[in-house]
């Protein structure tokens, strides 16, 4: 987020500290100043300054945690479970006391409470963290250690046989470009995604790979469950096979496996100079360039459902979308805006019907956190709500850009939830 944007989303807040008394006015100042003395934990996965700022907060992003709003218990809003995280990372209260390990997990961390948090905190990366700490210490809430073995022993999020039953994704041609860094997800639970993906970059002549025979899970879903040395391996592994290949652009299907690959990475100490991208942001710099043309007509209307993860991690969407903004500024070519919309607007027929919380206020579909395989109630609560949100738009098909999101969407009511890559196909063929 820009500057001048930082201050019309914050501005509030000097309206809210000017009308106090000066007294008052001093005390806040030095709270900000001084608030080092009141966390002294070193060696710890979350950042406590943070987590001791979102302690101390009134909960003010409350209103967006779906967690929250499905649960409807006080004990799950983001400064709560800061609070009972920071307890324990105190040890007030032990780690090892698993009703109170639990809490970080309920959390999706779909970033919602920074997009309204006056710090600018995400309470789901603080909470991350604590995960981190949790299983540093080999303390594991049902579920998920499981689900870290399970991936451990398959390399992909579902079983061995996800790519070897799809021998046809396995393309590798000659000198790449491009690395197709197919997502667990999407081969197992989208397959004609996929293929629409290698169909569409063919189409635009990109020379490509994908060795779906040798990639491994970017292990993004292990990242947030708290077993960052687990993914260290897997990182190490999925950037010797990019170097083997040669390319310098490496794109996914999965925004998840996008930021693992070019955030998480990094953040573990693994650095290197790739640029990283989703499919769809892809597509909108080889329609941007003249190097994808879309000749035919696609005339139907699609809600779109935005992935927390690309419009909150990845992009940087317009904070208050009127839907008004000229679709060229919604790409600039860098990846950095909205990508999707930018698409859509140069598919001709198209009609793009959007849904209240939409863009940066987009809800969470469920799935993010992981939260289906230690707390399914709960993910599938919020995707109901999401689902019902997306349906009562009525428009002809639900769109989105994320194999997570699309599968929850799915699983909780929507028929067939279309990628953007198969959108994006019916306009380059007949
Ligand atoms: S994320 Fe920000 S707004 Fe939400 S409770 Fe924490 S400090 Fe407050
Ligand atoms: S990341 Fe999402 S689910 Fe987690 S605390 Fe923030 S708003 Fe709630």
């Amino acid at each position: 987020m820009g500057f001048i944007d930082k201050i019309k989303k914050y501005k509030w807040i000097a309206k809210v500290i000017l009308t106090t008394s000066w007294a008052d006015k001093k005390k806040i100042i030095s709270g900000f100043k001084n608030a080092d003395q009141y966390y002294e934990i070193e060696n710890t996965k979350t950042n406590m300054k943070d987590l001791l700022k979102c302690t101390l907060c009134p909960n003010m992003c409350r209103f967006e945690c779906p967690s929250l709003r499905v649960t409807q218990k006080e004990m799950y809003a983001p400064a709560t479970k800061a609070r009972i995280s920071y307890h324990m990372e105190r040890g007030d209260i032990p780690m090892s006391d698993l009703h109170s390990a639990e809490v970080p997990y309920i959390c999706t961390n779909c970033d919602g409470c920074q997009t309204w948090c006056p710090m600018d905190i995400s309470a789901g990366d603080l909470l991350r963290g604590v995960r981190a700490d949790l299983v540093a210490q080999d303390i594991y809430i049902p579920g998920v250690k499981e689900f870290e073995e399970k991936v451990v022993t398959a390399k992909t999020a579902f079983t061995e046989s996800t790519f070897s039953s799809n021998p046809d994704f396995n393309v590798n041609m000659e000198n790449p470009n491009v690395f197709y860094y197919t997502g667990c997800v999407m081969a197992e639970k989208k397959p004609e995604a996929v293929k629409a993906n290698i169909e569409i970059l063919k189409f635009a002549g990109v020379s490509f790979c994908t060795h779906t025979d040798k990639r491994q899970c970017c292990s993004g879903p292990l990242y947030t469950l708290g077993f960052d040395e687990t993914v260290k391996k897997f990182a190490e592994q999925n950037l010797a096979l990019f170097d083997e290949s040669g390319v310098e652009v490496i794109i996914a299907d999965c925004p998840a496996c996008v930021n693992t690959i070019k955030n998480t990475y990094r953040e573990l100490g693994y650095d290197h100079d790739y640029k990283v991208m989703t499919t769809g942001q892809y597509y909108a710099q080889l329609i941007k360039q003249g190097k994808l043309k879309l000749e035919h007509p696609v005339n139907i209307s699609i809600t779109y459902h935005d992935p927390c993860i690309l419009v909150r991690k990845l992009e940087r969407q317009p904070f208050i979308d009127t839907g008004n903004l000229d679709p060229e500024l919604r790409y600039n070519g860098e990846n950095e805006l909205d990508s999707s919309r930018y698409i859509f607007s140069k598919i001709p027929g198209l009609e793009l019907k959007d849904v209240f919380l939409h863009g940066q206020q987009t809800q969470c579909c469920g799935r993010g956190g992981v939260s289906h395989v230690h707390h399914p109630e709960i993910s599938d609560k919020i995707g109901k709500q999401r689902v019902k949100q997306l349906k009562d738009m009525n428009a002809d098909e639900i769109v989105s850009a994320c194999p997570a999101c699309e599968e929850g969407l799915n699983y909780n009511g929507v028929e067939l939830c279309l990628d953007i890559g198969e959108v994006l196909l019916k306009a380059i063929r007949k």
